[in-house]
């Protein structure tokens, strides 16, 4: 009988490395790696930063058919995986199905649309960035509802290009769960430092096409962008018995099923490291998981995956960047206005996290330290010594 071989659902960063890495730790069986967008896979920070600011930039890909050829992967792109079979052990695409031994579930997240939102540009693929690129040179007055890192960066980029922009933030200060109150505050600063309208507290009521507030207000704008949070894309397992509750529930070794792994947006596992459960929305957590589910998908044994989340984001030409978990518990090294500071999070007696504006050579240390158990006053005494 043939070998099924290993089976990747989700052609993009998670999935794309995980295809390769099982071949490149020796993997000898099939492997196909199915995607819904038609697309080569491709990188996505950049949409929201130089492929916006930049007219020219080109499609950051990932891949070309030559590395594909090489790895021997069998791409099967333009139509997503709609249904599992944990009995037949076989992924659905419409009427024909995929058999698998090993499978690497990547289907990472699709972006949460809002009713009477639907007419706002969404911001999560290649097609999306290109959309809002071509609107661009007739955007005077551009409106992004949402404060996140993607709104941040659209707004960053769209004032390069020298719109107006306004950001409409349901909280009282964006970013609060990304990095705390406090340092939200002084993240929202750099919009007010760089010509940005930050509306909070209020929600968009209508887009027709003004933009009405909840507070009453009236935004006239030529591009509305809604960057308002994604969700797993999940809704393809529902009925197959994969364990699935905001992600794709797996153990400490990413395993959701007898011989079935998840990785990238889409995986929320038991993170050793921190004793907790995670999903993890970030580039260099989706390369990591990836590699690691791959090996424990056609390894010989499942080992556990731990990590210290790392994110990076660009916004104005400043580089925010977080290592570890938030906390309420943060001490700031420097000045809030000040161009580059670092800030410390504590947890008990151990170091959890750290959010630095500026410093990309001295946060990295910080990772590594978190991933060792730094204790809170060790970690104190290093910042004052590499200051
Ligand atoms: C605009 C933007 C900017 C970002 N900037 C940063 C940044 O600066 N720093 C950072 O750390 N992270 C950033 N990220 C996050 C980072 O890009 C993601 O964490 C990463 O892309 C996750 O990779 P993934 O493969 O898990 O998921 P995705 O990249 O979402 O890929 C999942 C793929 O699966 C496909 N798929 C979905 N359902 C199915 C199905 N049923 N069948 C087949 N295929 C399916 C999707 O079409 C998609 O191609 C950014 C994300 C975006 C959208």
């Amino acid at each position: 009988m043939r070998e099924a071989g290993l089976v990747v659902v989700g052609a993009s960063l998670a999935g794309l490395r995980a295809a390769s890495t099982a071949r490149r730790a020796g993997y000898d069986g099939p492997v196909t790696l199915i995607g819904a967008e038609p697309h080569l896979p491709y990188d996505r920070p950049p949409l929201s930063k130089a492929f916006l600011a930049d007219p020219d930039y080109a499609p950051p890909l990932l891949t070309d058919a030559g590395m594909l050829a090489e790895l021997r992967i069998d791409l099967r792109l333009g139509e997503p995986a709609s249904g599992l079979s944990l009995a037949e052990r076989e992924v659905l695409i419409g009427q024909s199905s995929v058999p698998f031994d090993s499978l690497i579930l990547a289907t990472g997240c699709a972006p949460v649309v809002l009713p009477g939102l639907e007419a706002g540009h969404p911001l999560r693929t290649l097609d999306d960035a290109r959309a809002i690129r071509d609107r661009i040179p007739a955007t005077d007055q551009a409106v992004i509802v949402g404060g996140g890192f993607i709104g941040a960066e659209l707004a960053s980029a769209l004032r390069e290009r020298g719109a107006k922009v306004t950001i409409v933030e349901a909280a009282d200060v964006p970013l609060v769960r990304a990095v705390g109150t406090e340092m939200a505050g002084v993240l929202a600063s750099l919009h007010h430092r760089n010509g940005v309208d930050l509306r909070c507290g209020t929600t968009v009521t209508a887009l027709d096409p003004k933009v009405t507030l909840s507070d009453g207000s009236v935004l006239d704008a030529d591009l509305v962008v809604v960057g308002i949070g994604a969700r797993p894309a999940v809704g393809w397992l529902d009925d197959s018995g994969i364990p699935v509750h905001d992600g794709v529930l797996c153990d400490e070794t990413l395993c959701a099923a007898p011989g079935i792994y998840a990785a990238g947006d889409v995986a929320r596992w038991h993170n050793p490291l921190f004793e907790a459960t995670m999903r993890l929305e970030n580039w260099t957590s989706a390369v990591a998981q990836a590699e690691a589910a791959a090996r424990n998908a056609v390894g010989p044994a499942a080992s556990p995956f731990e990590t210290v989340p790392y994110f990076w984001s660009d916004w104005y030409g400043n580089r925010i960047q977080m290592v570890g978990v938030v906390t309420g518990d943060v001490t700031l090294l420097g000045h809030p206005e000040d161009q580059s500071w670092l800030a410390l999070y504590r947890a008990g007696d151990r170091l959890a996290g750290a959010l630095a504006l500026n410093q990309p050579g001295r946060i990295m240390k910080y990772r590594n330290r978190i991933a060792g158990r730094a204790n809170w006053r060790d970690a104190l005494e290093f910042a004052a010594a590499v200051r």
